[in-house]
């Protein structure tokens, strides 16, 4: 069973990787892949004369299958199976390697007369893989990695800030990591989220948003009649380790339901006013939170696909607040990934952007706030709601421009979006440009950048290698240039400097699309 994922991206997965009975049959499912094929026929047309050979390189794939039996990160599982889907579906070639063994097969130097490697030229035009995909990437293509550089995308849910992709900068001011520093153009590396902007946001299709697209005859009766009760989000049970109270003041409200996966033999540490009904299959999880008025947060884990579908649902989602806000400083998950986020809530998409009535974000410390919270839901009407770029279309909208519009091969300076999509802003001292943008309805755009950082812009001017720049700095009234195009940073912030930003506007529910662009 494959959790997480909808019929018809199964039905595409399973016939890429020649896997037979991978999918489990389903009502519904050749529905969605009708409505999939349908919408996207014209897209497909238009695609069909820009068609790449990917490969997608699901590197972490058997590390993975383990663990989804028991709840593992099927996060990543379904943002891996919706990205071969819309490849797929928009008419690229597209070949799967799930294994180390076939991604050598398909990169290696085959051995040449006198025991020398022959380069052989790459078949693909894009390779989707992951960090560790990286790795293994290196490893078989030796000197040919680094001249296909500029091919890969890279998987990265939680995403790669331009200072901590520099090896060299990365080392010499403090931002080395574990992961970063493989200096890659900043928008090859693709979030499951929209994080910073200086990474390509990809998403994932929420498993509703296929339903919200059926008529009204075809929908089952109160398919969206709502029972008192709530689904908590955590399938594995460390997750719930010192939430008792919270979720005591909940159940006190609704009857509480959870789907932690639970190993053969042990008894189970949930609270006993809590009904589990152990992990269930994704259409199994579906209906139940479709009865469901709320879904809770735990905490962790952070940014996942849940609660966009229990939002799609028509569940309000409640979530703790984090104060202070959780990051690579003092919180062991963050530790150690290239980024400076501060974390003041579960789901900052959520927050950011959907909030009330589908988002209510709590102290979950404070029983008064969190009774008041869950009380103010049940008294009001929720609709089921999914932002565009999280339906079917949205992504492949968004794969499609991607595909089209970044060309890391070339060594031009970008040409897209236009110039004439770029707001310019001077942000106030310390916010990033991610702040000063998101502040005016916007988005910062980094490939916007070079039209900023020029003498025309400020009266005297350094040129200096820093990813805050271009900058004003009050003391000392500096101004300063960026040197090194790879650090335009949307993410840097520094309490001395106020960051020149680069804004566009983006189309409603689409971030990283554009408005008024060509
Ligand atoms: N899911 C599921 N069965 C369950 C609980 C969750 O199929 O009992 C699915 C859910 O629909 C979602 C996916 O698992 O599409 C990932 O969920 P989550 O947000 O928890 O992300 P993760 O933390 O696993 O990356």
């Amino acid at each position: 069973t494959f959790y997480g994922v909808d019929g018809t991206t199964c039905s595409i997965l399973s016939y890429l990787s020649q896997i037979e009975d991978f999918c489990p049959p389903r009502p519904g499912r050749n529905r969605s892949a009708l409505v999939w094929h349908q919408k996207l026929k014209s897209h497909t047309e238009r695609v069909r004369t820009n068609q790449v050979y990917a490969c997608v390189c699901f590197c972490t794939m058997s590390r993975f299958q383990a663990m989804v039996d028991r709840g593992g990160p099927l996060g990543e599982l379904v943002q891996w199976a919706d990205l071969g889907a819309s490849l797929t579906i928009l008419g690229h070639n597209v070949t799967l390697s799930i294994s180390q063994h076939r991604l050598h097969r398909f990169m290696s130097n085959s051995p040449g007369r006198g025991g020398c490697p022959i380069q052989r030229p790459l078949t693909f035009d894009l390779i989707y893989t992951d960090y560790h995909g990286l790795a293994h990437l290196q490893g078989a293509m030796g000197l040919a990695f680094l001249h296909y550089k500029c091919r890969y995308r890279i998987l990265d849910s939680f995403g790669t800030e331009p200072a901590f992709n520099l090896g060299n900068y990365a080392h010499s001011r403090g931002y080395k990591t574990l992961w970063g520093s493989w200096g890659l153009q900043p928008k090859q590396y693709m979030t499951m989220f929209p994080h910073t902007p200086d990474n390509s946001f990809l998403g994932f299709v929420s498993e509703e948003a296929m339903r919200l697209e059926m008529t009204e005859e075809e929908l089952e009766p109160d398919i969206y009649k709502k029972d008192k009760i709530s689904v908590v989000y955590g399938k594995q049970e460390y997750m719930w380790q010192e939430k008792s109270e919270y979720l005591e003041v909940i159940s006190e409200e609704l009857e509480t339901h959870a789907t932690v996966y639970q190993p053969p033999g042990h008894p189970s540490k949930l609270p006993s006013f809590i009904i589990n009904h152990g992990l269930l299959t994704q259409e199994h999880f579906v209906r139940l939170l479709r009865r469901a008025k709320v879904f809770v947060g735990l905490g962790f884990p952070y940014e996942g696909p849940a609660p966009i579908e229990a939002i799609a649902m028509g569940c309000a989602f409640l979530q703790p607040r984090f104060n202070p806000p959780h990051s690579s400083k003092n919180n062991d998950f963050y530790k150690g990934k290239p980024t400076t986020r501060q974390i003041s809530y579960q789901h900052p998409y959520a927050e950011e952007f959907i909030g009330k009535p589908h988002v209510w974000t709590v102290d979950i410390k404070n029983r008064t706030a969190v009774k008041e919270a869950v009380r103010a839901i049940l008294q009001t009407e929720v609709m089921p709601f999914t932002p565009r770029e999280f339906t079917c279309e949205g992504m492949l909208e968004r794969v499609h421009s991607y595909i089209i519009h970044q060309n890391f091969c070339s060594t031009s300076q970008p040409t897209w979006p236009p110039v004439s999509v770029l707001r310019v802003y001077l942000g106030p001292l310390g916010d990033s440009c991610v702040s000063v943008c998101q502040r005016s309805s916007l988005v910062c755009e980094p490939a916007l950048f070079h039209h900023l950082n020029s003498d025309a812009t400020f009266s005297s001017t350094q040129e200096e290698v820093n990813h805050l720049f271009p900058a004003y700095k009050p003391w000392g009234q500096h101004c300063g240039l960026q040197q090194e195009p790879m650090l335009f940073s949307c993410a840097g912030a520094d309490p001395l400097y106020r960051r020149l930003c680069p804004c566009r506007a983006f189309p409603p529910g689409q971030v990283a699309l554009c408005s008024d662009c060509p």
